[in-house]
């Protein structure tokens, strides 16, 4: 009851360690598995900080870019609107050459500039210089063209004779024949609508002012020779003008976005008045064109933490493009984890590494523990039921021995006296050799036994240890049979080497009489080098698993045989000590018949001089 209630008790105080060991880990654990998120999370959001600044700035500029281009539109001279497809004010040397300048010879004259151009770097980051004068290129680009509008006649006005043959060959000409095509077929239906003059037939300055709500720029003076050469390659009528010099009022722009079937366009517009005549100059966008533009300038900047893209406008984690261009934005998005997250990475690596070494060692030293505290347990319970035992084995040859000197005090043993002292001898030496077997095991426990070697001729040690247990060894039941193979020297404990072949007998008797004729066998043999004993019975051993903790202190075979007989676990125990004091070595022997208990007891031999032994 006892020993349940301390084995609870172990048991409930290691639980207790263990929940003592674990709580913290679980909060170390929960703690760094937080942290590294919050840290994970403050990288991504200064990394998503960085791209919407670098996106912020990109807009910023190409916004500056947009303005800069204003500003040279809302003062661009009224005839450089005329030609059909985009002009270069600064290369023009004659109003006929302005229709040269091709969206795509500008392309691909501007796009080696660019390149060239973004691949500076700005000193002062070490990034590419997001502030290149380039951005201009993305507007110049995605710039489809000017136009010239009527709204009285709705034709758009130009300057040049179709059929006249260009100076930059078919390619220009096919581009403006694409490009009218294109203001007819597609810009013309939606202007009329814009402009809301869809079923009227006289539109008036003030009409078209009012509805563009339009403010008015400045006023320029054009010689009336210059107008007037325009008009006739108009085939429109000369401009009656009393002066020789025609005021022209320019009229800011006003947007409007508009799809077609494959794009999307953004079109600027400004009135021009001269006199009382009014008429509609602007530029075309393409949209999707300003994307790609941009896309391919950003590619030349992308930080290495993430990628910034130009796409029509999302609301989450994009910077949005100004007006008229508000339905683009710049998005931005992180970058793979791997570049990022690198340092992050070796930090979390780190952490898991000491995590496990945590749990490993602390695992570890709780299984060691509780092996410790549960063997300690065991042997504390082993010895208890030593010291139980020991008292039953001690007081059944004291019973006998009283009870036998009893009956010869009260002379009921009359004519079996000898018998009776044998008997109480008997009972002394087992009393004795009992003792004797627990003084032996405390002196070498505390190394205080000595063991007083001799030479001596093992099989006669044998005979003359047998010859006094055989009267006990018969009454117990078991048959000894001694066999001489071999005649060879050893140094030993004579004492020590008595007690174990004492402890096997009174094993053998305890546990190895259940067979039809119990025999012990002992046969003295040799190798090359050792004095070979082995002793074994015809009992029912030991099973194979109880094998290799027969010999530790206390353990008995848990079975009937045990049970009912009295032990202290420690003959065994004792018997291996002895042997290896002797230096020798004890090992289980298996009888030949499959059956019984049996030990091999290996001791060096010794070469002795015959004479000097037979003489002692
Ligand atoms: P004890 O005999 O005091 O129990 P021992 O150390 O001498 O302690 O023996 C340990 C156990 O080994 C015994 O309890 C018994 O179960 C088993 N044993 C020893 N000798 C024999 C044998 N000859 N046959 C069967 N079992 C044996």
């Amino acid at each position: 009851m006892k020993t349940a209630f301390s084995q609870n008790r172990i048991e409930r105080t290691f639980s207790g360690y263990l929940i003592i060991i674990l709580i913290p880990l679980g909060v170390l654990m929960y703690q760094g598995t937080s942290a590294l998120k919050n840290h994970r999370r403050q990288i991504e959001n200064t990394i998503d900080s960085q791209l919407r600044s670098l996106g912020n700035e990109f807009v910023r500029h190409l916004s500056d870019e947009w303005q800069n281009f204003l500003t040279r539109e809302r003062v661009r001279e009224y005839l450089l609107y005329q030609p059909l497809v985009l002009p270069d004010k600064d290369s023009i040397r004659s109003e006929g050459e302005a229709v040269q300048r091709s969206t795509l010879y500008s392309y691909v004259n501007n796009l080696a500039k660019l390149y060239h151009e973004n691949n500076t770097i700005n000193n002062n980051t070490g990034q590419p210089a997001v502030l290149s004068p380039s951005l201009d290129q993305i507007i110049k680009k995605s710039l489809v063209g000017y136009f010239q509008f009527d709204p009285s006649d709705r034709t758009f006005i130009t300057p040049y004779d179709e059929t006249a043959v260009f100076q930059t060959g078919p390619r220009e000409a096919r581009m403006i024949a694409q490009y009218r095509n294109f203001l007819d077929e597609v810009l013309k239906p939606e202007l009329v609508v814009q402009l809301d003059i869809v079923n009227r037939r006289n539109v008036t300055p003030r009409d078209i002012w009012f509805h563009l709500k339009a403010h008015r720029l400045n006023k320029v003076v054009e010689p009336i020779d210059r107008i007037n050469q325009v008009r006739k390659r108009l085939n429109k009528p000369v401009l009656v003008s009393d002066s020789n010099v025609v005021e022209i009022s320019y009229y800011d722009f006003s947007f409007f976005n508009f799809e077609s079937e494959n794009d999307r366009f953004v079109v600027g517009l400004r009135t021009v008045v001269m006199d009382n005549h009014v008429v509609v100059q602007g530029f075309v966008f393409n949209t999707l064109s300003m994307i790609t533009e941009a896309q391919s300038y950003l590619e030349l900047i992308q930080p290495e933490v993430g990628s910034l893209v130009v796409e029509e406008f999302t609301p989450n984690d994009s910077v949005a493009l100004f007006y008229p261009f508000s339905l683009l934005s710049v998005a931005f998005k992180r970058g793979g984890d791997q570049k990022y997250l690198q340092n992050y990475r070796a930090e979390e690596r780190r952490f898991w590494i000491i995590m496990v070494c945590l749990t490993i060692a602390l695992g570890v030293s709780s299984l060691h523990l509780g092996k410790l505290i549960f063997a300690n347990q065991r042997l504390h319970r082993k010895k208890n039921d030593f010291i139980s035992s020991i008292t039953h084995e001690l007081k059944a040859p004291l019973t006998s021995i009283i009870m036998y000197t009893e009956m010869l005090e009260e002379g009921w043993a009359k004519g079996k006296e000898p018998t009776y002292y044998r008997y109480i001898h008997c009972e002394a030496d087992r009393l004795s050799r009992l003792i004797k077997n627990i003084l032996d095991f405390s002196g070498l426990e505390r190394g205080i036994f000595k063991f007083k070697k001799s030479s001596l001729l093992l099989h006669t040690f044998i005979e003359d240890t047998l010859e006094p247990l055989h009267v006990w060894m018969e009454n117990g039941g078991m048959k000894v049979e001694l066999k001489i193979d071999a005649t060879p020297f050893v140094k030993i404990d004579k004492d020590s080497l008595a007690q174990v072949i004492y402890n096997l007998c009174d094993n053998a008797i305890k546990y190895a009489t259940s067979a039809d004729t119990p025999v012990l066998t002992i046969i003295v043999t040799e190798t090359k080098t050792h004095a070979r004993l082995l002793i074994y019975d015809n009992g029912p051993g030991i099973p194979k698993s109880d094998e290799p903790k027969i010999f530790q202190r206390f353990y008995r075979v848990e079975n009937e045989l045990t049970r009912e007989s009295t032990g202290t676990g420690l003959g065994l125990a004792l018997v291996k000590e002895l042997v290896e004091g002797n230096d020798g070595i004890i090992s289980i022997y298996h009888p030949a018949s499959g059956r019984g208990f049996g030990v091999k007891i290996d001791i060096p031999k010794v070469m002795v001089d015959v004479d000097l032994v037979s003489r002692n």
